[in-house]
């Protein structure tokens, strides 16, 4: 049954709205396409939401357009990459809702007020079939109706079991979103050479591999939250099916899922959540609101492509327009110039906006934004503010020239070849990348300064007290008295600088190599520079060849690290720095030869006498090289205790598989 706002009457679209309508059509359906089969979006999606809401709107107010239309389709086509297959039972999409009054318009047409509400993960939907409690097939989402098969990618994700634990129905399709957590994304996008726009897309990216051994090698994470086929059903609302999956070896978002019945409920833990987005460990967009009880939800069924039953509340597509009142540019630590809008202030998502990037100047000519325009400004999670684009231009608007001299120090600007990004060539005396880098020498993950912040940096490398890195360490020493003279330090604070400054003396190699600030590397390359080179001379004397045998190390990086160590003006400074600092260099590891010695091995499953970690620094003491996912170069698995997935895969792989004991009896046979 169809609802009109217009009581009855069907309204028919002018020339105009058809053509709208088409255009929009066509949009999404390309914008589909990028994103789902080749996992490359090409628009934000903000972008996409408020292109469908429009579109759906259209095909609610002129029904005839919702044939062949945007609305009678689910999701996008599935590519013929992969098998496909139907799926038993049609995997709908969630129709979405953007504030308060639609939660409270489809709140009141419940018969039922009990509610479940999940975070909605930013991931990609999956279909798991057991029979008997075996997983047998694995399907994307694909149009709904078919999806393609990606049994064997499934397989090698640790949070989806192979075989259900407990009581279950002969044939269930557990559903659920493949994700990769933030903290996986960021260690992905550092250590390969393909960079992905955020973990969703790597999460895709990964999963739809024609190779599972590229999918088993990616960090991915799974979570279950509906059913599709079943034989019986043995649970009465959905906070038990939580508890179900979980006893099957599923995992949830329970610990995040809360119950409601009211719309005040609602909104109060959406603008929760929303609140606390950061501290989650992956990527959400909203929440998904579901009847709790199934009876009632299978009573109310669903329209064309999505139950009636629940709604997805998204978050809001944090974004406002405001003017531009002028564009300044900043100087990084690498001399890179970076335009930046400064805004007439305005809230986006709660938070005031008076700044926000432009990143280069080819996106300032791309977005031909003018200084005095009105533009759009978005803002997504904890990412800076950017404009996207100019709501309205005037006939007095500025035409922005780029500087041709470092804004900061004069210094001429290049474009090197190629790149999008223009320099300040000073680095030697640009006061704008002396700071910079400081302050990231200074920054948590490399020395950890305390009190050693950016505005005391800028202070004290205007007065001229630090012009390089050692100088931190003759700072108190030589300037402490004019320190303790200045507005807003005191004895106090200044013996607090000194002790964190003393502290920071005893450093750990991998944090030396960071604090460096070499381009291309980051926290975990340095450790694994570290864990290769062992002392900060061997590192500087590495050859390309040396670099490039080392797995995580691309060729870009290898060739950074050895510009880095040729630079006469940088061999001083870490020279000087050499004189007031002690390096904790890791173990040098002893090696004795056993079966272990340079086999790459993969631990999985739980070890009754040691740690994963234990483990680990044993092998690695024997000379191995201790992986954390199986491919074909893998040469041995040692499986404790309910070993998943990776045992499995080895299996396929005819790698060589030691049990604990195993294991156990080539330590001791090493000790005699
Ligand atoms: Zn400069």
């Amino acid at each position: 049954m169809y609802f009109f706002y217009n009581h009855g009457m069907i309204k028919i679209p002018d020339l105009f709205i058809r053509a709208e309508h088409t255009d929009l059509l066509k949009k999404l359906n390309e914008w589909d396409i990028a994103y789902h089969q080749n996992d490359a979006p090409v628009v934000d999606d903000a972008t996409y939401d408020e292109a469908k809401k429009r579109i759906l709107f259209l095909e609610t107010e002129y029904p005839e357009l919702a044939v062949n239309g945007f609305s009678t389709h689910v999701g996008a086509a599935v590519s013929n990459k992969f098998k496909s297959y139907n799926h038993t039972v049609p995997m709908l999409s969630i129709s979405d809702v953007f504030n308060k009054d639609e939660v409270a318009e489809w709140f009141n047409k419940l018969s039922n007020k009990e509610l479940f509400i999940e975070l909605k993960v930013d991931g990609l939907s999956f279909s798991a079939r057991y029979e008997h409690g075996v997983f047998v097939r694995g399907l994307t989402r694909g149009s709904g109706i078919a999806g393609e098969d990606i049994t064997e990618n499934l397989k090698t994700i640790t949070d989806i079991p192979q075989k259900l634990s407990g009581v279950f129905p002969d044939v269930i399709e557990v559903r659920g979103e493949v994700y990769m957590s933030r903290s996986e994304f960021i260690k992905l996008n550092e250590i390969s050479d393909k960079k992905f726009a955020n973990p969703r897309n790597a999460a895709a990216g990964s999963l739809r591999q024609l190779n599972p051994l590229v999918t088993a090698s990616r960090n991915l994470s799974a979570f279950g939250y509906t059913y599709g086929d079943l034989s019986e059903r043995t649970w009465k609302t959905q906070s038990e099916y939580f508890n179900l999956l979980e006893s099957w070896g599923f995992k949830t978002t329970a610990q995040w899922a809360k119950k409601a019945q009211s719309v005040e409920d609602v909104q109060q833990i959406y603008e929760d959540v929303i609140l606390h987005r950061d501290e989650i460990p992956f990527d959400i967009d909203g929440l998904v609101i579901k009847v709790n009880s199934v009876d009632i939800q299978e009573e109310m069924g669903a329209r064309a492509n999505s139950p009636r039953w629940e709604i997805a509340y998204k978050f809001p597509a944090a974004r406002a327009v405001t003017t531009l009142k002028d564009i300044t540019v900043q100087v990084g630590r690498t001399g890179v110039l970076t335009p930046v809008a400064e805004l007439e202030p305005i809230n986006i998502g709660g938070v005031l906006v008076s700044r926000a990037t432009l990143h280069n100047a080819d996106e300032i000519e791309r977005l031909n934004i003018k200084i005095g325009d009105k533009i759009i400004v978005q803002r997504a999670g904890d990412v800076i503010p950017q404009v996207v684009g100019v709501a309205e231009t005037f006939k007095n608007s500025q035409i922005f020239k780029f500087p041709d001299k470092c804004p900061v120090c004069g210094g001429i600007v290049v474009r090197e070849q190629g790149a999008v990004a223009r320099k300040c060539i000073n680095s030697l005396s640009c006061p704008a990348q002396i700071c910079g880098e400081l302050e990231h020498f200074v920054s948590k993950h490399a020395f950890d300064i305390d009190g050693l912040g950016e505005k005391q940096i800028e202070l004290f490398v205007s007065r001229g007290w630090i012009k390089e890195m050692a100088d931190i360490f003759t700072l108190i020493k030589n300037h402490g008295d004019e320190i303790r003279s200045l507005e807003g330090f005191g004895s106090k604070s200044v013996a607090n600088l000194n002790e964190s400054i003393e502290k920071s003396k005893n450093v750990d190699l991998h944090r030396l190599i960071y604090a460096l600030g070499i381009a291309e590397i980051g926290e975990v390359t340095a450790k694994i520079l570290a864990r290769e080179f062992l002392s900060i001379e061997n590192l500087r004397t590495a050859t390309l060849e040396q670099l490039l045998k080392i797995d995580g190390i691309g060729d870009i990086m290898a060739r950074e690290i050895l510009s880095f160590f040729s630079d006469v003006h940088g061999i001083a400074a870490l020279d000087n720095l050499l004189t007031y600092i002690n390096i904790k260099n890791p173990q040098k590891q002893e090696i004795k030869n056993n079966i272990f010695t340079g086999k790459k091995i993969v631990l999985t499953g739980t070890l009754s006498k040691y740690s994963r970690d234990q483990a680990k620094e044993i092998l690695e003491r024997f000379g191995a090289k201790v992986q954390s996912s199986v491919s074909v170069k893998t040469d041995i698995v040692i499986a404790g205790d309910n070993a998943g997935s990776k045992l499995t895969v080895a299996q396929q792989l005819g790698i060589t598989i030691l049990t604990e004991q195993d294991f156990n009896n080539i330590l001791q046979g090493n000790e005699n």
